[in-house]
């Protein structure tokens, strides 16, 4: 038994996104379902659409930025309610054992975390993702959307906002440090809120000039375009950390050379082609290049408090279900603001 729900599919790599109706499971003891009210397009969902990092599950229906209502509850959930305002991620399921589930690092479980969608959950079924009416997910990769924060502007902090808000911690954005934030998108644009809300002083490295009024209304104190490059000498020996949220290859030295001694760059943009540097430009002076890889459930919780606390959202663009092959588009050619959020109540209606 199961429930039919309306969707949004790839129905093959690099196929147009079409409508369609999928199932979710009956609710299990620790299940809670979710009337999903809007769900953001991030650009991993290109990503795998198009199987930019290898073979992907079709039909896919794509979506980790789940932003909704409890609609019912599993017969042993007891921390969630119907009418509670919840979110889901990039993970729906982990072993729970491992050292790293123990840890709260359930996106490096050892079994593999399941992914909200292109995943093969422990039952050998495969996921599928918010671009949907309704999910149904374990309780314990459900988060709380705090009063406060609306559900549409919520729905991205659930990737992007746990993807920068993750490593901006890690690496210490805080007062004192100079923090640099390469591509002005989805993840971006939560970087830069992020960042100043954590105390950094914050540069925007864009393309182009074209967003800098908006990357100084977010709070960025400079904002530079990385096609002049002026801007690398400029900008020589600058800052303390670069988060890298850019979707395609980049030339890695010439970044390397705007870190401090000491500085580190950290890579969350996941382009399919390979990365290279030169081992000098991390030699001479103690650098650093590193990843960093979403979020764990409680750091999740953790970030949307603190946006709650800081009065941050995403700036949003509300789609309906038919212009998602348009939107797809626009985020491809780096003509989104920042984040396209799908009013997932058009779909199938
Ligand atoms: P997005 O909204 O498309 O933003 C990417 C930005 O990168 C663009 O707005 C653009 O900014 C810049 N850019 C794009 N093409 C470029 C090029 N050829 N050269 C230089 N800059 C370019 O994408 P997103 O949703 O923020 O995702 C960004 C990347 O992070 C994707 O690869 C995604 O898969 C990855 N991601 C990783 C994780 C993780 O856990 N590590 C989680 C989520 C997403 P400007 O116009 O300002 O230059
Ligand atoms: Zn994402």
């Amino acid at each position: 038994m199961s429930t039919t729900t309306h969707a949004i599919a790839a129905p093959a790599p690099g196929a147009p996104l079409e409508q369609t109706t999928i199932q979710r499971r009956d609710l299990r003891p620790d299940d809670v379902l979710i009337d999903i009210a809007y769900a953001g397009i991030c650009h991993s969902d290109i990503h795998q659409a198009q199987e930019d990092w290898g073979t992907a599950i079709f039909p896919m229906v794509p979506g980790h930025e789940i932003a909704g209502v409890v609609a019912a509850v599993g017969s042993n959930v007891t921390r969630y309610q119907v009418g509670d305002r919840v979110g889901v991620g990039c993970m729906v399921d982990s072993c729970g054992e491992c050292e790293y589930c123990l840890a709260g690092t359930e996106q490096f479980c050892v079994k593999g975390n399941v992914q909200t969608y292109n995943g093969v959950g422990f039952d050998g079924e495969n996921t599928y993702g918010g671009y949907s009416r309704q999910i149904v997910v374990k309780d314990a990769f459900v988060c709380r959307i705090p009063e406060g924060i609306e559900l549409d502007v919520a729905a991205p902090l659930l990737c992007a906002g746990i993807t920068t808000y993750s490593p901006l911690r890690q690496w210490g954005a805080g007062p004192g440090k100079k923090v640099a934030v390469v591509g002005l998108g989805g993840l971006g644009h939560m970087a830069v809120k992020l960042a100043v809300a954590m105390g950094a002083e914050v540069t925007v490295l864009s393309q182009s000039l074209k967003k800098q009024e908006d990357g100084k209304r977010l709070g960025a104190t400079h904002y530079y375009a990385t096609g002049d490059e002026s801007t690398f000498d400029v900008l020589r020996g600058r800052f303390d950390l670069i988060l890298n949220t850019v979707s395609a290859k980049l030339p890695v030295d010439a970044y390397l050379g705007l870190l401090r001694v000491g500085g580190a760059m950290v890579n969350v943009g996941a382009p399919g082609e390979p990365l290279s540097y030169n081992a000098f430009s991390l030699i001479g002076g103690n650098k650093t290049l590193a990843g960093s890889m979403i979020g764990g459930i409680a750091e999740t919780q953790e970030m949307l408090d603190f946006c709650a606390e800081h009065g941050i959202g995403a700036e949003i663009e509300t789609i309906s279900a038919d212009q998602v092959n348009t939107a797809y588009e626009r985020v491809a050619n780096s003509d989104v603001r920042y984040r396209f959020v799908i009013d997932t109540a058009t779909i199938g209606s």
